[in-house]
C-alpha cells in the first residue's frame, strides 16, 4: 500500500519537471535554423499559395452572385481571366510583404543581439510585421507582372480552362465535367456506363459541384425537360427557323440541342437539378443573392485548386531578391553580399600577381611553405571568388540568427574559422584573413544564410 501511495507522488512532482523540460526542447526545436528556414519557405510560398487560392475562391462566388457561370459564353472566360489576374497579383502581393517583413525581422533580431538583449524569433517577428507590410506595400507596376505572368502561366504553361473557374449551371454540363459518355437506349445508366462513370466520377468528381463523395449518378445532358422543351419549340417553330431545322436534318448534322450524353453527377447536385427542373426553381442558402439554377464548387474544389501558377508568381520575388542579395555584394560588405565582395576581393588580391605578393611580404606573410606556382594560386583563388559570388547570387538576404559556437565571441569572426595549421588551405586562409577577411559558414555576428534553390 505504502508503495501504491509512493508512486503518484512521485509522479506528480516529475511531471512538471517533464513539462519543462518537452517545453525546453520545443523552444531548442523551434530555434533550430532548419526549422526557422522551413517556417520561412512555409511563409514564402504558403502565404502567397493560399492568398492564391483564397481569391480564386471570391471570384467563383462574385461570379455566382452575378449570375456568371461555366456556360457563360464570352463573360464567363473573361470573367476567369480576371480572377486568375486578380489571384496572381494578390501571390505577388503577399510575397513581397513576407519577403520584406522578414527581412525587417531579421535586421530586428540581429540589432537586439547586437544590444545583447536576447534576440527573439525571426519567423515570429515576420508574422506580427507581415499585416502592416500588407497594408503599406502594394506596388500597382509589380502587380500587373504579376498579374500578366498567372495569366500565362494558368493558360499557356499549365493549360488551364478560365471557364472552369465560374460555378455550374444545373441544366449545362458542369465545370468539372471534362468526359461524358454516350447514352443508350435505357432511361437509367446500365451497369457498363455506370462502371465507366464512376471512374469519371473518381478522377474528376461530380461534374457540376466536382465532389467525389456522395455517389455516382448517370446525369442525361441536356436534361430531359431542356430536350422536350426543344422539341416543343421546333414543332411550332415557322420561318426560317424551322427552315433551318429542317436544312440541318436533311444534312444530318449532329444535333447537340436534343443529342443526350451521360456526364458523371452526385447525388446532391441529382436532388437539385431535379428540383428545378420540377419547379422552375429550387431553394437556396442566400435566396435572392444565390442565382437558384447555380452551383457552388465543393468546398474542398473550391480551396483545393493548383496553387502552382500562384507559387511561380511568388518565386519571382524570391529570386530577386535573391540576385538583388548577390548583385549588393559587388559593393556591399554586410550579410551575403558582402561575403561576395569580400571573396572577390580575394581574388582580385590573387590576379595581382606580383604586385600582390610583393604586398603581402611587406606585410610580413610568409609563403615559403606554399609550393604552388603563383598561376595556379591564382586560378583557385579566381575560382573560390566565382563560387562565393555564385552562393551569394542564389542566398535571400534575410539572415536568421543562430547560437555562436562556444569559444566564440560576438563579431570574431576568423576566431570561428576552423583551419589547419600547415596546410596549404590553411595558408590560404590565413592570407585571406589578411587582406580580406573570411566569412565563417554562420556568417557574421552568427548569421547564417537563408538559401533558396529555385
Ligand atoms: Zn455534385
Amino acid at each position: 500500500m505504502g508503495r501504491d501511495d509512493k508512486e503518484p507522488a512521485s509522479m506528480s512532482m516529475a511531471w512538471p519537471d517533464v513539462q519543462r523540460s518537452l517545453g525546453q526542447l520545443a523552444a531548442d526545436a523551434a530555434s533550430h535554423p532548419a526549422v526557422q528556414q522551413l517556417g520561412a519557405a512555409g511563409l514564402q510560398l504558403g502565404a502567397p499559395a493560399a492568398a492564391y487560392n483564397l481569391t480564386l475562391a471570391v471570384g467563383h462566388v462574385a461570379a455566382g452572385v452575378l449570375r456568371l457561370h461555366c456556360a457563360t459564353p464570352l463573360l464567363g472566360p473573361l470573367w476567369g481571366l480576371g480572377t486568375v489576374a486578380a489571384a496572381s497579383a494578390a501571390a505577388g502581393h503577399v510575397s513581397r510583404s513576407s519577403l520584406a517583413a522578414m527581412q525587417a525581422a531579421a535586421a530586428d533580431v540581429a540589432a537586439r543581439r547586437r544590444r545583447g538583449d536576447g534576440g527573439g524569433s525571426v519567423l515570429g517577428g515576420a508574422l506580427a510585421a507581415l499585416p502592416g507590410r500588407l497594408a503599406a506595400g502594394w506596388n500597382g507596376f509589380e502587380a500587373a507582372e504579376d498579374a500578366v505572368l498567372g495569366v500565362v502561366l494558368f493558360r499557356v504553361v499549365f493549360r488551364h480552362d478560365f471557364r472552369r473557374l465560374l460555378p455550374s449551371h444545373l441544366a449545362k454540363p458542369g465545370a468539372f465535367g471534362r468526359l461524358h459518355i454516350p447514352t443508350g437506349t435505357t432511361e437509367y445508366s446500365t451497369p457498363s456506363e455506370k462502371a465507366q462513370l464512376s471512374v469519371i466520377f473518381g478522377r474528376d468528381g461530380c461534374h457540376h459541384c466536382g465532389t467525389r463523395r456522395n455517389g455516382v449518378i448517370g446525369d442525361h445532358m441536356p436534361p430531359y425537360k431542356v430536350v422536350k422543351d426543344t422539341l416543343a419549340a421546333r414543332e411550332v417553330a415557322t420561318g426560317m427557323e424551322k427552315f433551318l431545322t429542317q436544312a440541318a436534318a436533311f444534312l444530318r448534322l449532329p444535333d447537340t440541342a436534343v443529342q443526350q450524353v451521360y456526364y458523371a453527377q452526385c447525388k446532391g447536385c441529382s436532388g437539385r437539378q431535379a428540383q428545378l427542373m420540377r419547379n422552375g426553381t429550387r431553394t437556396t442558402l442566400a435566396p435572392g443573392l444565390w442565382p437558384p439554377e447555380l452551383v457552388l464548387a465543393a468546398p474542398a474544389r473550391l480551396l483545393g485548386r493548383s496553387p502552382l501558377p500562384g507559387v511561380l508568381v511568388a518565386a519571382r520575388h524570391v529570386v530577386v531578391a535573391a540576385v538583388g542579395a548577390g548583385g549588393a555584394g559587388g559593393g556591399g560588405r554586410d550579410g551575403g553580399g558582402g561575403a561576395a565582395a569580400q571573396w572577390g576581393g580575394g581574388g582580385g588580391a590573387g590576379e595581382g600577381g606580383k604586385g600582390g605578393r610583393g604586398k603581402e611580404k611587406d606585410k610580413g606573410r610568409d609563403r615559403s611553405r606554399c609550393s604552388r606556382p603563383d598561376d595556379v594560386f591564382a586560378a583557385t583563388r579566381r575560382l573560390e571568388g566565382v563560387g562565393a559570388e555564385l552562393q551569394a547570387a542564389l542566398a535571400l538576404a534575410v539572415p536568421v540568427p543562430v547560437p555562436l559556437p562556444a569559444g566564440a565571441a560576438r563579431g570574431q569572426q576568423p576566431a570561428a574559422q576552423p583551419q589547419r595549421p600547415g596546410s596549404r588551405a590553411g595558408a590560404a586562409a590565413g592570407e585571406a584573413a589578411g587582406e580580406a577577411p573570411q566569412v565563417p559558414p554562420w556568417g557574421p555576428e552568427g548569421k547564417v544564410m537563408l538559401c533558396f534553390a529555385v
